[in-house]
């Protein structure tokens, strides 16, 4: 639809706190002036409160377990401490879910539009503290400002949509066809009680807050354990909750071990549903090992490795930075980068070149929190070895180094976990065309054709995103008809895989990234943390 004059060339606005806001969102990147002064201000307050004890959330009170304490260190610089959160153990998660089953019969039977507005407000006070968080991330886990800002935009529309699913369909109670005179049946979906939500760095607020909104938004209590690499998100992600009046208890904050915390969130019978995003061998493990006694519902969401395809009729500028801000936007951290490319071998050579030279223009390293940088740091000290490990293999078995591949450790590097993009041309037999790295190293190879292109492609134990780039549209609905991906992108300059947004964009994997085939994001998600009871009654 072509824009009004009213609306031509001004930014999309979308409603916050306090009137209109612009939309920052991952495919705009929208940082206005206004933003970038907010922002650097609110760097400035973080810094003065880096280093702070925090603690968890049971039953609505602080909680800080025996004192031992667990602290995590900026991968920017590692002299820096970001936080100091209780080690939590299991008989602190045993107390919150306790909390949480005491919470949960009001909870449910709270009229949804009251447990909406609640939530709403919850949106509204991460909206009002955005750039706070947006500080925080950059601290704790390296994001750059504008994927910040984006991803808490991202959160907060999270909220409000899952919250509209709920409205739009009035609570989920429908009535059904009578079956006889002075009788009336209906179907409502109900909540099954107490979920826990365990939650991956990486997208430490968004992914934290889908997931917790989700649950709660359908009448269940929660107890949330976020990544011991991104607490604070998690932390300020409840206290947003806890701020707008949701009742003590329904809500709770563990943090500590995956080992420990997370185990008994996994083992304990109090927990009614288990809902996950992370690796794949943990996400595994909680899908086999949650429900022993009776079936209980487990979503889980879990890592990729995913393609982008570019054809002989690709306009191979569009793929060049679309591929190049799908695989290096937040450094590779993304379940949805691009990490593996397909390229026909009639235009290799020109697609490398001109990939290449936009990642050479576009991917600017340094502090995340500085406007130019693109690139932050990796996570830790891990990721960095096997960005390394990846590329020795790469360059033993006659890869060839297209750009990048260094571990970079002088200067404003040298306290941090900062590493070269890499673009690698290999043959498409190797691992790493086949294992998840969470790494901005990409591997592209030639190919002889769209059917080869496409066997590789579905040659995966992962199936979250797929992006093609192609001018034949015959191609492109064979890629929709026969990817094996659950989100999948054509000729999408913006990023090859990367973009999903609430309402817009739905995100969910398939085969070794996502037990339930329903995307979050999306209009199937809300429901599952329901079951459905069909009533009969006679008048
Ligand atoms: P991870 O699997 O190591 O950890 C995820 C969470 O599980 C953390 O909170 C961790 O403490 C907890 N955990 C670890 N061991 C546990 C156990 N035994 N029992 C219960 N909980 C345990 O993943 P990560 O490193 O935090 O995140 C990166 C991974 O997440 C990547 O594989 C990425 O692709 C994936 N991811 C997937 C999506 C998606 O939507 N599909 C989104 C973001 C990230």
């Amino acid at each position: 639809m072509a824009p009004s004059k009213r609306t031509r060339g001004k930014p999309k606005l979308k409603k916050g706190v306090g009137g209109k806001v612009p939309r920052i969102t991952y495919a705009t990147l929208a940082v206005t002036p206004k933003d970038d002064e907010a922002y650097d201000n609110a760097v400035a307050t973080v810094r003065t409160k880096l280093g702070s004890h925090f603690t968890m959330f049971i039953n609505g009170e602080k909680w800080t377990s025996t004192g031992e304490e667990f602290s995590h260190v900026s991968p920017v610089d590692t002299r820096i401490v970001v936080s100091y959160f209780p080690k939590g153990n299991r008989d602190d998660v045993r107390s919150a879910i306790s909390s949480a089953r005491d919470a949960f019969p009001k909870w449910s039977s709270t009229p949804y539009k009251q447990r909406t507005a609640i939530l709403r407000k919850g949106a509204d006070l991460i909206i009002e503290r955005r750039y706070e968080l947006a500080a925080w991330m950059a601290f704790e886990v390296g994001k750059n400002r504008a994927e910040s800002l984006a991803e808490i935009n991202e959160a907060a529309e999270l909220i409000r949509y899952y919250c509209d699913q709920m409205e739009l369909n009035k609570g989920f109670l429908r009535q059904l066809e009578s079956p006889g005179p002075k009788q009336e049946t209906y179907s409502v979906l109900r909540p099954f009680g107490v979920w826990g939500v365990i939650a991956p760095w990486n997208f430490p607020l968004a992914l934290a807050t889908g997931m917790t909104a989700g649950a709660l938004v359908a009448g269940n209590a929660v107890v949330f354990k976020p990544s011991s690499d991104s607490p604070v998100l998690g932390y300020e992600m409840c206290r947003a909750f806890i701020d707008a009046g949701t009742p003590r208890g329904v809500l709770n904050l563990v943090t500590g071990p995956g080992a420990t915390v997370g185990a008994e969130l996994q083992e304990n019978s109090g927990i009614d549903g288990l809902v996950f995003t992370g690796s794949k061998a943990v996400g595994m493990g909680i899908y086999h090992g949650f429900a022993k006694d009776f079936p209980k519902p487990v979503i889980t969401e879990m890592g990729g490795k995913d393609p982008a395809i570019v054809t002989a009729s690709a306009d191979l500028d569009q793929a060049a930075e679309g591929v190049m801000k799908a695989a290096f936007g937040f450094g590779g951290q993304k379940c949805s980068a691009c990490s593996r490319v397909y390229v026909d071998n009639r235009v290799k050579e020109k697609f490398l070149d001109l990939l290449k030279s936009y990642t050479q223009k576009h991917v600017k390293i340094g502090d995340p929190t500085r406007k130019e940088t693109f690139l932050g740091p990796l996570i830790n000290k891990g990721a960095v070895e096997t960005y390394a490990n990846a590329a020795e293999e790469a360059r033993r078995d006659g890869g060839r180094f297209v750009y990048g591949g260094n571990v970079l450790t002088s200067g404003e590097f040298a306290n941090g976990f900062f590493v070269e993009p890499a673009i690698v041309d290999l043959s498409p037999q190797h691992r790493l065309f086949r294992d998840e790295l969470f790494v901005p190293l990409l591997v592209v190879a030639g190919v002889e054709s769209f059917e080869e292109a496409m066997r590789l492609a579905n040659d995966s134990e992962y199936g979250l995103c797929a992006g093609i780039y192609s001018g034949n549209q015959k191609e492109i609905q064979t890629f929709f008809d026969q990817i094996q991906a659950g989100v999948t992108y054509a000729n999408r300059r913006a990023g090859a895989t990367t973009g999903a947004w609430p309402g817009v964009n739905s995100f969910g994997g398939w085969k070794g990234s996502g037990s339930t085939g329903k995307n979050g994001l999306g209009p199937y998600y809300v429901q599952q943390f329901m079951r459905e009871q069909s009533r009969w009654i006679v008048k």
